[in-house]
């Protein structure tokens, strides 16, 4: 097929706005899949995916498609739908020559539209705009057109309005496609220049590659080198998306699909990466990132002895998972464990649950922080991804110049009547607004900047919960900004706690600090002593609680004993039963930590 008669496009829109449902219907009308199929949502594959009603994992599909008696090929590029994944959504759009803006007829323009749009217009792709669940009472299809026109510029004069759903004006969309969106205008004579835009592990075939051919031919048995790892690779089978892999033994300029490269990690195939033909480089596309983690924990099997069986599964997970980082973390209190490296907080979630419902773990998982920058005084800097590499009060006042921490630009949309509660909640998080604009006359659209740190705790939540759930956010990264962060301790008999200490802004200490002793104190069990709780900055108390003493009776036995005979005594009482941690002298379960940390 010849690259005037392709058409490489993707959907794009905010969460739940019928972008699944579309894709299938337009599967089903291509006879791609039958319309049994398409029930299952194809294109949605992941357990937690459909738990949450979002796609991580995006899915591409090719469609033949004959139009005015011409047979066209489209591939419909999906994008990962969520904001911890946008580098992922950048470059998939980098794939394509337009995309469709599906809009909920009821809901109107939303936070991830609002994101997803200049994603996509700052690529210059044409876009189409779609408005979509018009079969809806509460649909208001003209206020959502008017929004289109005035906050993206859009054209609407002869917009699609549609029903994913009950399948009303699906065939008015792909002609459109084949009219507006430019085709792919590579060149099939020139050397092989591939861009890998997505990628996963497969168990039966290793990883697979979704490539978009720009110019050139890739064909099985082509030995090929990536551009940024410069590693060589031979192709082992290649092929289209029909849904699922089918093999055509090439791809050339301007078509999309898969190759299988016999890479042995999924974290090998970068996406936005380059490949050539051996011998034959070219300049790479531009636009490029290695992935960057952004949000960090410390991840411990709950218990001990699952060490082993853990650091398996873990392993099993990041062959799948290009962009998590893995390093191994010894904790003083909760032993053997792993800091990990996530995009964002849902990828965190992800990653958690997917090791509990999959390889039926269960682990600690400790408060998440964001990489600080720390300045040093002869120019040098350094990331902290863990509150223990936090410089210490000496090294501070001697060689640190400044604290930098992570900011984002986020985007928020909401119905006027929540602007108050909302301005709050951003203030409270160190929020500064840049502008706001009315979208029509019920809603806004406002912009912050926030440092990371704020948005990956509760933020979401507390947005949602404070606008009965309509408002909706998305960001981008805005770089780093002095700030200033302190490290807080958490003391048990005041012995600090290591897989406690958290990284804070200093205006932040008072509450956090209390919050923090008090939580702590109430999932300690009693001990046969007081025991204080103590949440401090360098040797500055912040907060106090006290858990007072068991009484005697229950440990008359041993009560007033010394405490190496005590220790003997109860040393023998834990054999075969669940290891417990000793902090200073006194004895945690590790369930407290669980308790303490998952309830954060
Ligand atoms: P996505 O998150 O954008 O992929 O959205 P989905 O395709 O998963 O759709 C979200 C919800 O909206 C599902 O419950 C769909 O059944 C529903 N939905 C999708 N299209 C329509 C439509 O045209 N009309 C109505 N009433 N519901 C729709
Ligand atoms: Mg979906």
């Amino acid at each position: 097929i010849p690259a005037q008669d392709i058409r490489n496009f993707s959907i794009i829109a905010h969460v739940d706005h019928g972008k699944s449902t579309l894709a299938d219907k337009l599967l089903e009308l291509t006879g791609t899949i039958s319309l049994h199929q398409s029930h299952q949502q194809v294109l949605d594959k992941l357990n937690v995916e459909r738990e949450r009603g979002i796609t991580i994992k995006a899915q591409t599909c090719s469609m033949f498609y004959k139009y005015k008696g011409k047979e066209y090929l489209l591939n419909l590029i999906d994008t990962p739908g969520h904001v911890d994944f946008n580098y992922e959504v950048s470059r998939s759009l980098a794939a394509c020559q337009g995309s469709i803006l599906l809009v909920d007829a009821s809901q109107g323009i939303q936070a991830q539209t609002a994101a997803n749009f200049w994603l996509a217009f700052n690529q210059d792709l044409p876009i189409l705009p779609v408005i979509n669940k018009i079969d809806l009472e509460s649909a208001n299809t003209k206020s959502v057109i008017s929004q289109i026109e005035n906050s993206f510029g859009l054209d609407t004069t002869d917009i699609c309005l549609i029903s994913a759903k009950l399948g009303i004006n699906i065939d008015k969309i792909l002609p459109k496609v084949i009219e507006k969106i430019p085709h792919p205008n590579g060149d099939i004579n020139k050397p092989l220049k591939a861009f890998l835009f997505d990628s996963w592990y497969d168990t039966y075939v290793g990883v697979v590659c979704l490539m978009a051919i720009v110019d050139g031919k890739l064909q099985k048995g082509d030995k090929i080198v990536s551009a940024y790892s410069e590693l060589k690779y031979e192709v082992s089978d290649i092929g289209i998306m029909y849904p699922e892999q089918v093999p055509t033994g090439y791809l050339h300029a301007g078509q999309v699909g898969y190759a299988i490269l016999s890479m042995k990690v999924a974290a090998e195939a970068h996406i936005g990466d380059t490949f050539y033909h051996y011998k034959c480089p070219v300049e790479p596309l531009p636009g490029f990132e290695p992935a960057k983690p952004m949000v960090f924990a410390g991840i411990f099997p709950v218990d001990a002895n699952e060490f082993n069986k853990l650091d398996e599964s873990i392993k099993k997970l990041t062959l799948n998972d290009a962009s998590v980082s893995v390093q191994k973390e010894t904790s003083m209190a909760l032993g053997q464990g792993w800091r990990i490296g996530f995009l964002g907080t849902l990828h965190m979630d992800v990653f958690q649950q997917r090791l509990e419902e999959e390889y039926d773990a269960s682990v600690i998982v400790t408060q998440p922080t964001v990489p600080y920058k720390i300045v040093y005084r002869d120019g040098k800097s350094k990331f902290v991804r863990n509150p223990s590499e936090f410089p210490d009060p000496d090294e501070m006042s001697y060689n640190v110049v400044e604290l930098q921490e992570p900011m984002v630009m986020a985007t928020i949309i909401l119905p006027n009547d929540y602007m108050g509660v909302i301005m709050d909640l951003c203030g409270g998080k160190r929020g500064e607004q840049v502008d706001y604009n009315s979208l029509d006359e019920h809603r806004v659209m406002m912009r912050y900047t926030l440092p990371l740190s704020e948005i990956v705790t509760d933020f979401h939540d507390e947005l949602k919960s404070r606008s009965s759930g309509y408002a909706s956010f998305d960001y981008e990264d805005m770089g780093y900004k002095a700030s200033d962060v302190v490290k807080m301790n958490l003391l048990i008999n005041k012995k600090p706690v290591d897989a406690l200490a958290a990284i804070l802004h200093r205006s932040q200490v008072q509450i956090v600090g209390r919050d923090w002793a008090k939580r702590l104190s109430e999932v300690i069990p009693k001990q046969l002593y007081e025991v204080a709780i103590q949440t401090a900055i360098g040797g500055k108390v912040i907060a106090r609680e006290t858990i007072s003493a068991l009484r005697k009776n229950v440990t008359a036995k041993c009560y007033g004993g010394d405490v190496t005979r005590k220790m003997k005594l109860l040393e023998k009482q834990k054999e075969g039963k669940k290891k417990m941690k000793m902090i200073g002298n006194v004895e945690l379960p590790q369930k407290a930590f669980y308790d303490f940390l998952s309830k954060g």
